[in-house]
């Protein structure tokens, strides 16, 4: 494997970094952003080894972190793009993961839906055989990426087989698909999350993903995993930003009538302890989580449960005493902290939901079935 980490460094140093506040504040894709990610290697970095990739869940949890401190609307668009490619990495055709593989191909995943809503587990859209061809039909609610991605995983109802849902690989510039709407978020601005309709879209038979009827298993089993603990390492990025950001603000801002510096004050030292010990503790379940995954260890699919959780829910209480601690300066957009606050706030609505989740880990101490 090339040594990825330096030409990311390259790139978040060069364009993401610097983009970010226009990115978000304009709403725009970062598009120059995710091309060098492309041609430096990032977009394949987890797809197999011999065809350019050879990353795993590490690498990626390292790369999706790096990439929020600097900017969270590239790092969510990396992110679907690596559970999705999860999924396509074992399913895809050769020409898809090809094209991942040399950093051509951004995908994403087109779950959610108007119908079901968060509840992704259970979609409404139909897949209909005509011809031999499938037919799609579908009201998407959110997808990331939309109208700039390549692909969608596509989930659906099976044609004819068992079980709640199927998978299909759906070009984006497919007839029949609405184009994106705009997107205008409180936070992660920059990641065009639409909606997309499906109208009669016609896909070959081969453009299914895994057997008629098993996408739900296949999604739990490959892309949730990679989803979820990614989703920690967004969080854990965001929180290393802010509480190194909080840092600087705090010894260099000076109380001149006191001859102090803020860090000088006992309660904000408490306090930005207190981010530091929050981040800490998510990052280090963010590894005990990649670590239980890799060694295919029973606690595996709960700690992938968890981590989301509780990196969602601490990411909002540590950018909120950034906010705090850094008082007006971070209210005035001078710090980039507020960005972070508000980018910070996507986890718990994304689905699985921060209550969605709590609900799965509860039935799963519990003894009881997730669904
Ligand atoms: C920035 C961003 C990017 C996104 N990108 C994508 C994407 O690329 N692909 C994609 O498929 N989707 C994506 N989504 C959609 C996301 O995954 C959710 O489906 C969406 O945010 C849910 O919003 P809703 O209003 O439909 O929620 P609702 O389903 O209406 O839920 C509202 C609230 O109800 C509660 N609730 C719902 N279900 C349960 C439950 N089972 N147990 C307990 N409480 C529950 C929760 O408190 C939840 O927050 C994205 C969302 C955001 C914000």
């Amino acid at each position: 494997m090339p040594n990825h980490l330096d030409a990311l460094e390259r790139v978040i140093n060069d364009i993401v970094r610097p983009d970010a506040p226009s990115v978000d504040a304009d709403g725009t894709f970062p598009r120059r952003g995710i091309d060098a990610l492309g041609e430096a290697g990032i977009l394949g970095l987890t797809i197999a080894e011999p065809l350019g990739g050879g990353g795993s869940l590490a690498d990626a949890v390292d790369v999706v972190r790096r990439l929020a401190e600097a900017c969270g609307s590239t790092a969510m668009v990396v992110l679907m793009h690596y559970a999705a490619a999860a999924l396509l990495d074992g399913y895809g055709d050769e020409t898809v993961r090809e094209a991942i593989g040399s950093g051509q191909h951004l995908t994403t995943l087109a779950f959610s839906e108007e119908g079901s809503r968060s509840q992704f587990w259970a979609p409404l859209s139909t897949a209909t055989r005509t011809d031999g061809r499938i037919r799609l039909d579908a009201k998407k609610s959110w997808i990331t990426a939309a109208g700039e991605a390549d692909s969608y995983v596509w989930s659906s109802r099976p044609v004819a087989g068992e079980g709640p849902m199927s998978l299909w690989l759906v070009p984006s510039d497919a007839p029949g698909l609405s184009p994106p709407g705009r997107f205008d978020g409180l936070g992660l601005r920059g990641n065009r999350s639409s909606p997309v309709e499906a109208t009669g879209v016609v896909v070959p038979e081969d453009a299914a993903l895994g057997a008629d009827g098993a996408g739900l298993d296949l999604a739990l089993q490959m892309v949730l995993p990679w989803f979820l603990v990614l989703s920690g390492a967004l969080g854990v990025g965001l929180m290393d930003a802010v509480t190194t950001e909080t840092g600087s603000h705090l010894t260099a801002t000076r109380l001149e009538h006191l001859g102090e510096r803020l860090v000088d004050q006992p309660m904000a030292r408490a306090d930005h302890a207190r981010m530091r010990i929050a981040t800490d503790q998510v990052a280090a379940l963010v590894g005990e989580a990649v670590a239980a995954i890799a060694a295919g260890r029973p606690e595996a699919p709960l700690r992938a449960l968890e981590v989301k959780a509780a990196a969602g829910e601490t990411a909002i209480t540590v950018t909120e005493l950034a906010m705090k601690l850094c008082g007006g300066s971070a209210f005035r957009k001078e710090l980039g902290i507020e960005r972070r606050f508000r980018d910070a706030r996507a986890a718990r609505v994304m689905a699985p939901t921060t209550d969605a989740l709590l609900d799965f880990v509860g039935r799963a101490i519990n003894g009881m079935a997730l669904l």
